[in-house]
């Protein structure tokens, strides 16, 4: 696929993901500006994720380190970069500078790594603490009744800034049945917010992906993640350019 007809798929897709946002929005009472889209590139390429700057997404995730690196020597610097999966803290080091915010605060071990990496560095990191919400065993992130406890050792950390709290919902058919999962972080984020002031301030809640941010942004949510609905079949990082006959779903009917 050429680069302009590239960029017309894409202006196309991130049309389409706007107008959900805004109805969203709307029945929620709330201005589109209460929610930043964080466009999730894990799945494309660096080709083609430089082309969203330009388009004016500046917000954008990656699940990985190293491939976090990739894109972020290759596009200007100021992409705001958020690490939404697991980070092993051997990659600390590398990945603190790069990071605009860590969605994916998953354990007190990780808290404590990033604490002492930001502190050699000289610099604050903030962060999202992931919150289980789903209770789904093969996730990670903090069961929500073991953060309430954690309060006393959040309030000593100095470099690492808690600026809200993360989950996934389980995938659902029907993203109503989200619904409990995004409320339940909201109402978790409410019962934290005055025991954590005023050092850190839970302004955030990242929630909702392609399948179910409009319900997320009904719950609250300050920041949706999304991949599929702005890059289902595209290439992949790696891979050539896109075949128009690829046999992924996401080009379908756009054309
Ligand atoms: C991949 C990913 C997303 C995007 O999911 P889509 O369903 O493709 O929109 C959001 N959040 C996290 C943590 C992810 O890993």
């Amino acid at each position: 696929m050429s680069h302009s007809s590239l960029a017309t798929l894409l202006r196309q897709r991130l049309a389409a993901v706007e107008e959900r946002l805004g109805r969203a929005c709307q029945r929620a009472g709330r201005p589109r500006s209460s929610v930043t889209l964080v466009a999730v590139t894990k799945s494309i390429s660096v080709e083609i994720a430089r082309l969203l700057p330009e388009l004016g997404v500046r917000d954008l995730g990656e699940n990985r380190p190293q491939e976090l690196w990739r894109k972020a020597a290759a596009l200007p610097r100021d992409v705001r970069w958020h690490l939404i999966g697991h980070w092993q803290r051997n990659k600390i080091e590398r990945t603190l500078p790069l990071v605009y915010l860590c969605h994916s605060a998953d354990s007190i071990r990780l808290l404590d790594a990033l604490e002492q990496a930001a502190d050699r560095q000289g610099r604050t990191v903030p962060v999202l603490l992931e919150v289980n919400a789903s209770r789904e065993p093969a996730k990670h992130g903090f069961a929500p009744e073991e953060v309430p406890p954690l309060v006393p050792r959040l309030n000593e950390l100095r470099r690492v800034v808690i600026r809200g709290l993360m989950t996934m919902a389980a995938y659902e058919e029907d993203p109503e049945r989200c619904r409990r999962t995004f409320r339940e972080l909201r109402e978790l984020r409410d019962a934290l917010r005055a025991r954590l002031a005023p050092l850190h301030r839970l302004d955030e809640l990242s929630m909702g992906m392609t399948n179910d941010f409009e319900v997320a942004i009904e719950e609250g949510a300050t920041m949706v993640r999304i991949g599929t609905a702005l890059f289902g079949g595209l290439p992949a990082p790696g891979e050539g350019p896109a075949s128009p006959g690829g046999s992924q779903d996401g080009l379908a009917g756009l054309a």
